[in-house]
């Protein structure tokens, strides 16, 4: 089976770059039935953002070549440019420190181990469609917008740096494995289709021509088409390359100078005027304090553990644990002239348990002919990987696709989504010069375009349209 259209296939260079690695600290305990599907809406106690598990066989981060040999004190940029700094380099961080720097921002990258977190274990489903959910009406309309976010996001990429941006426009496929799986997701698809969403039911025929290695005898199918993904790895790549490149005047009329990097954590912030009168931030880290005139912090689940924050409202995380099963398809399992087992990205439901299995592209240059099955969604303080939740995982995964059960094993990664009560982020304003982004919960990397051109919106204090503003209403702290 091919690997589907790829815009995203383009000249790669790929710089060796390791990020160093951060230790895990233990959870304090808070028990809930582990589950998978729908996240839960009720709030639970703040737990460390440190929590954050960290099980997984490798890190191979995109920052570093960048950040390698950073100096104590911060780059200074041209006179002209004002200094903003973004405090963590998950995606969301990574694409406003982008947008910042397009807008002409001097931008410092504040992080102890780049892309290490959330980012790094998520599937990257770009799915408004897929993720629905009973009564989120708001979130949908912010997942809805993101999504149309993503091709000038490409574009600004493309036109800076020849690293891939990871991204697939192959479809997604909603299936239920047996006849009660079906009325639950036949439910959600009336729902989708009321909204006039484009999902359309399979016949078996049709499913078994587009996908002859799903099993037979699944219940029922739907495509959604608009559904499609980006491997976020990689495209964390990419967006660093772009963060570090020259960049060609013809095409960026006034970027900020190359991004810069410290590999520290952020222990507290304090917020000043000048003798001017303007807003100062002095962010201190393991090195010491240094001062810009602006922040984003973008820490995701980070942000409970930073002091002096301005915080009127209160931002309640918590963690939301995830595994995620990374498999490779040996070419021995494909037929002559195939890429891969599947083509499309497959969303099941397997005897009322949701899994997602998301195939790589056969060139993806970090997870080549990769399956990523997830994932487990998780509230019992368990921040290192969940023995029974990876078993269903893969029985789920192989009731739906067989061959998996022959495909070769490459990782287990265990990461924390940072979640919210209502499962919509926080962004906005808190005083001035600082701006708060965080809680993406379980569409961070769906939403992270969209919310990279807002929070560099507010810190340049561009003018917001209409949609801006409620998109922003939307995401309100205090709310
Ligand atoms: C298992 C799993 C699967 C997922 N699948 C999807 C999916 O398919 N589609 C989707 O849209 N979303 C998915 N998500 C959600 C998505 O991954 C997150 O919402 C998103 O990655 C959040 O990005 P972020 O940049 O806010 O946070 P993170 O990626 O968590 O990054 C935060 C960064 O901040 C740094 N940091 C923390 N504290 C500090 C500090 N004090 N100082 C400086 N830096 C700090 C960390 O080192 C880290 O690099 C998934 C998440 C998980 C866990």
């Amino acid at each position: 089976m091919g690997s589907g259209s790829a815009s995203w296939v383009q000249k790669a260079r790929y710089p060796q770059r390791v990020a160093p690695s951060q230790t895990d600290t233990e959870q304090p305990a808070q028990t809930r039935t582990p589950t998978r599907g729908a996240e839960s809406a009720n709030s639970a106690p703040r737990t460390s953002a440190a929590t954050a598990a960290k099980t997984t066989s490798s890190v191979s981060q995109a920052a570093s070549a960048a950040t390698a040999g950073v100096p104590r004190s911060i780059q200074r940029a041209p006179e002209s440019a004002p200094r903003t700094a973004v405090v963590g380099a998950g995606v969301v961080g990574l694409l406003t420190a982008w947008q910042l720097r397009l807008a002409g921002h001097a931008v410092t990258i504040l992080d102890p181990a780049p892309g290490s977190e959330a980012s790094h274990a998520a599937a990257g489903m770009l799915a408004p469609i897929g993720e629905v959910q009973y009564g989120q009406q708001q979130l949908w309309d912010l997942m809805t917008a993101a999504r149309a976010e993503y091709p000038p996001l490409f574009q600004t990429l493309a036109a800076a740096t020849a690293e891939p941006t990871g991204y697939r426009d192959t479809p997604s496929y909603l299936v239920a494995a047996d006849p009660g799986d079906k009325d639950a997701v036949a439910d959600l698809v009336s729902v989708q289709q009321a909204q006039g969403m484009t999902v359309e039911p399979l016949t078996g025929s049709r499913l078994r021509r587009a996908e002859p290695a799903l099993a037979p005898g699944l219940a029922k199918a739907w495509e959604v088409p608009s559904d499609h993904q980006v491997n976020p790895r990689q495209l964390i790549r990419c967006v660093n390359a772009a963060l570090t490149a020259e960049l060609d005047p013809s095409s960026f009329a006034t970027p900020g100078p190359r991004a810069s990097w410290l590999h520290s954590a952020v222990t507290a912030i304090e917020t000043t005027d000048d003798d001017a009168g303007s807003p100062q931030v002095t962010i201190t880290t393991g090195e010491g304090p240094h001062t810009f005139d602006s922040v984003v912090i973008s820490p995701g689940l980070g942000y409970t553990e930073i002091r002096g924050i301005p915080q009127e409202h209160p931002v309640p995380l918590r963690p939301v644990h995830g595994d995620v099963i990374r498999l490779r398809v040996r070419e021995e399992q494909l037929a002559p002239g195939e890429g891969h087992l599947i083509s499309a990205t497959i969303r099941a439901r397997v005897a009322g348990r949701p899994v997602y299995l998301v195939p790589r592209a056969p060139e993806d240059p970090l997870e080549p002919r990769g399956l990523v099955i997830g994932a487990s969604s998780r509230e019992d303080g368990l921040a290192g990987t969940h023995t029974g939740s990876v078993q269903e995982l893969l029985e789920d995964a192989a009731a739906v696709l067989p061959a998996v059960r022959e495909s070769e094993l490459v990782e287990i990664t265990t990461r924390a989504r940072p979640g919210t009560p209502d499962d919509r982020p926080y962004l906005g304003e808190v005083s001035p010069g600082v701006v708060v982004s965080t809680g993406y919960h379980r569409h961070g990397i769906l939403l992270a375009p969209l919310a990279a051109r807002l929070a560099a919106a507010l810190v340049t204090g561009t003018q917001l349209s209409q949609n801006d503003t409620e998109y922003l209403e939307a995401m309100r702290l205090g709310r």
